[in-house]
């Protein structure tokens, strides 16, 4: 047997420890998980009734179309219905992406650090991989303009960026796209869009419609609260829209996420209310990073990035055995930063009193 090369080196994806498993571990009685960036305050009510309305269609295909869920996404972004796909979660819409156009030795280029479902894909492919690092925590526009040649296939703008948090806002998307020939997709991946309250952030609707060779990614996960029913979409040029689906899988999204999304995208209340509670957590833990003067990125998304100032490696394991679960990756290369999922007040009132905790007992430097 021999699998394609280019997937040889790639790491087996390593789910984090259950919370069962860590509570009984280390003997817990209460885990708070601000890992994953998933919603503090659950779904709105009217999916989780949409499941249970649907119960009995379990042994039923799914529409394979997603008929009724992309009307009204259609509807509400003001777009035709060949201009919407969906997958299993937006990462499928990525996966999907690299292997509509992505073939060996073709070039694509991403920040760094950034989502890293981007090259994942992309590797699995064969393309060749160009990270830009990040300046100041945003991406780069103008060097990841410069690495554009005529081998680049895709660029991957992740807005807010994963893992800093931080924004690119509408004019520097503008001028960015302006200058992308017209052979390079650029893919604007807005899985924290609904959270954001600058005025500055990108109307990418607008955007899909002024360049065709754009689409806009969006997911159900995060605000929407339905992570484990894994559906997210994109929206973007027919042209574009066409080529996802000749590669997507029949039935790649189940019944009951399609029925769960239509009744949440219906609820805005709920996203308001989320969008609103996650503002004020940001200004808390804001406010109480800078009491105790640790820098941090300004935040877009429902997570944050603080430099702790000490290994982030250590913190990590501090924070743990208080039974609050955050994110440090050594692949980001940044060895003292965390990133910490913005949870409900009560929460973050506990990772703000373990952090303060956990920063007394390991010390400064790495
Ligand atoms: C969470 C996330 C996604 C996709 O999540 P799905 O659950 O697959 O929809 C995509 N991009 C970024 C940047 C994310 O953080």
């Amino acid at each position: 047997m021999q699998p394609k090369k280019n997937i040889v080196h790639l790491p087996v994806y390593k789910p984090g420890k259950p919370m069962e498993e860590v509570k009984r571990e280390l003997g817990l009685t209460e885990v708070i998980k601000l890992a994953s960036n998933e919603n503090p305050f659950g779904c709105s009510p009217k999916a989780k009734e949409a499941i249970i309305a649907n119960i009995d269609q379990v042994s039923i295909y799914p529409d394979g179309g997603a008929v009724d869920l992309t009307a009204a996404v259609a509807k509400k972004f003001q777009v035709e219905t060949n201009q919407v796909i969906f997958g299993a979660g937006s990462d499928e819409i990525i996966l999907m992406l690299a292997r509509a156009f992505l073939v060996p030795g073709d070039e694509t280029i991403m920040a760094f650090p950034t989502f890293p479902q981007y090259k994942h894909n992309a590797e699995i492919e064969g393309a060749v991989c160009i990270e830009v690092p990040l300046k100041e925590g945003s991406h780069d526009l103008p060097a990841m303009l410069a690495q554009i040649n005529d081998r680049t296939k895709i660029v991957w703008l992740c807005n807010p960026n994963n893992p800093t948090g931080t924004m690119n806002d509408h004019q520097e998307v503008v001028n960015f796209l302006n200058a992308v020939p017209a052979h390079v997709l650029v893919v604007l991946d807005e899985a924290y869009a609904e959270y954001n309250v600058s005025g500055e952030y990108p109307d990418s609707i607008a955007l899909i419609k002024q360049f065709k060779n754009t689409i806009m990614l969006r997911t159900f996960s995060k605000i929407y609260g339905l992570a484990s029913l894994r559906i997210g979409y994109g929206i973007g040029h027919p042209e574009v829209v066409r080529s996802v689906n000749q590669v997507r899988e029949p039935f790649n999204t189940t019944g009951f996420a399609q029925k769960a999304a239509l009744a949440a995208i219906h609820d805005e209340q709920f996203i308001e209310d989320c969008r609103n509670a996650n503002a004020q957590g940001i200004v808390y833990l804001s406010e109480k990073f800078t009491e105790l003067k640790l820098p941090f990125y300004p935040a877009h998304g429902n997570f944050m990035m603080v430099d702790v100032q000490r290994s982030g490696a250590l913190v990590f394991d501090a924070l743990l055995r208080k039974g609050l679960i955050i994110r440090h990756d050594p692949s980001w290369q940044l060895p003292t930063m965390i990133r910490v999922t913005v949870g409900s007040q009560e929460q973050n009132e506990k990772f703000i009193n373990a952090l303060q905790e956990a920063l007394h007992e390991v010390a400064v430097g790495v």
